[in-house]
């Protein structure tokens, strides 16, 4: 099928596509186009997509048809028939709120149900007999325990964002629910990647699945003004809190490879004096909750996440995303940057990348097919910077224009720091100490981020100074982030993105 298919095509009937007309979706998403037939065909389905793809849709649609089609033979029972097992709350009420959006038209019941809140309502609830139930794996299992959710008469269990359950250690807690369930009935199962666990838990549950992989498309990252900083690895922590200087950056998703590295930038910028806290699968449910309100809330600026926690939160505003480290999948760098840049916005992607980590980016540039502009003359930047390493010849970067600041569309001064030794910043010099008080860096040649634009010294890791006259938004002129837009574009190999809503 083509991205020119319409609901109609699907074969949904007719309630679900007025549902669907009435949200606004003009055309399925990729994901809805390949799921929705053999999910309506009662097939098992490996579901490789993450949050924004419209995956939602793409498993509750065919399932209120499946439930609304047997509803007819079965007057008055109101059993449990369908199971959405998702990792967090906020996850439990969008699909809920979901299923409610697109059932609208039909006579199905569903709930849900997740931990942190009083049992006494959703045992009420309950009790009134629901068709679907959207849960989360303790609380389902505190209430199917008590004898309030019985799933005996199961026909369909989707298990979603499996590998974020698996790194928020509720593996045992999914097993268990499992163990409930009946052995006969239709699984669907998503994930966004598929570690090990993963796929060993999709093995043991799905039988002959179709499997469909969604791919976030490059049109997403053509909207984002994005740059590359070279650094050495030791530097990556300084360098952070430097770039940070610049107000521009008002609320920042740093996405770090590991759990315990998003703990340690979190806590450097905590002790330089930045607003930030970390989230990843070893917080609990609260810790997490508790980051993500106070990042909304404006609270803290900087938001340090794994990428598998990254997923699912939803902020419209985050003004930049910055990759400490770059993701092993160059397709997580299109989700990561995805970030930003949403809901109109222009977004903007900086990346601190290492020595090691160059083979990466390369990997990234082409997939994107795009050159990630580079920062240069930056305090950090090391030698070796300079030296080619297989991204093909390097394209100068035009002179660029601070938003705040004076035009600086002339030529650009020498800069003879770049060329000539800097004692204290070089990266062959002598390391932190020497570049606790290092000069400040203009002039230069390069480009650096606005924050590097400052008068006036500043220990590294001290408290952050306002923004001198320089310390504006830098614009790159004529490149690929310059044509604005923002609106959300959804995977599928190239696929269409939605239509208006
Ligand atoms: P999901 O990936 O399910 O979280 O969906 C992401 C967002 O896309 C939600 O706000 C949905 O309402 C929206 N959405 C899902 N399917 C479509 C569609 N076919 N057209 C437009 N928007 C959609």
């Amino acid at each position: 099928m083509t991205t020119d298919t319409r609901f109609e095509d699907l074969g949904l009937i007719a309630p679900l596509c007025a549902a669907v007309r009435d949200e606004g979706y003009v055309t399925p998403t990729p994901i809805q186009v390949r799921a929705i037939p053999p999910v309506l065909a009662g097939r098992d389905l490996l579901g490789l997509a993450q949050t924004g793809t419209g995956k939602t849709a793409a498993f509750a649609l065919p399932i209120l048809q499946r439930l609304d089609a047997s509803r007819v033979a079965r007057p008055g029972a109101r059993p449990t028939r369908a199971l959405i097992l998702t990792p967090t709350r906020e996850l439990a009420s969008q699909i809920g709120e979901s299923f409610s959006v697109y059932g609208r038209h039909l006579a199905l019941r569903n709930t849900v149900i997740f931990g942190g809140v009083g049992m006494e309502p959703q045992k009420q609830t309950l009790r009134a007999g629901i068709d679907i139930l959207v849960a989360t794996p303790g609380r389902l299992l505190d209430l199917a325990g008590q004898g309030h959710v019985h799933l005996r008469e199961l026909e369909v269990f989707v298990l979603d964002e499996a590998d974020r359950m698996l790194d928020m250690g509720f593996i045992h807690d999914v097993k268990r629910v499992i163990a409930l369930l009946p052995r006969v009935r239709q699984t669907l199962f998503f994930s966004a990647t598929m570690p090990r666990e993963a796929q060993e838990l999709a093995d043991v549950l799905l039988r002959n699945p179709e499997t469909v992989a969604v791919t976030p498309v490059s049109s997403t990252v053509e909207k984002i003004d994005q740059e590359v900083m070279f650094v050495d690895k030791n530097d990556k922590r300084a360098l952070l809190v430097e770039a940070l200087a610049d107000k521009a950056m008002r609320r920042v998703l740093v996405f770090s490879r590991t759990k315990h590295g998003a703990n340690k930038i979190a806590d450097h910028l905590t002790k330089a004096g930045i607003g930030a806290e970390p989230i990843h699968g070893n917080k609990s449910q609260n810790a997490r909750e508790r980051a993500l309100a106070h990042f909304k809330a404006g609270t803290i600026r900087v938001l340090v996440a794994t990428d598998i926690a990254a997923r699912g939160i939803d902020i419209d505003d985050i003004t930049h995303v910055i990759n400490f480290d770059l993701p092993e999948v160059p397709e997580t760098y299109v989700h990561r940057i995805g970030r930003t840049a949403r809901a109109g916005a222009s977004g903007h992607a900086l990346t601190f990348c290492d020595a090691d980590e160059r083979e990466l980016l390369v990997a990234i540039e082409r997939l994107t097919k795009q050159r990630v502009p580079v920062v240069e003359g930056h305090p950090f930047e090391p030698a070796w910077s300079k030296q080619p390493f297989g991204r093909g010849p390097s394209t100068p970067r035009p002179p660029q224009r601070d938003d705040r600041g004076p035009r600086r569309d002339g030529p650009r001064p020498q800069a003879p720091r770049n060329d000539g030794p800097r004692p204290a910043l070089r990266a062959d010099g002598p390391r932190p100490e020497a570049r606790r008080d290092h000069e400040p860096s203009a002039p230069r040649t390069g480009h650096p981020p606005a924050s590097h634009a400052r008068d006036g010294q500043r220990p590294v890791g001290g408290p952050t100074p306002a923004p001198g006259p320089g310390g504006g938004r830098r614009r790159r002129r004529g490149g690929p982030g310059g044509g604005g837009g923002g609106g959300r574009s959804f995977g599928g190999g190239g696929g269409g993105g939605f239509g208006p809503r």
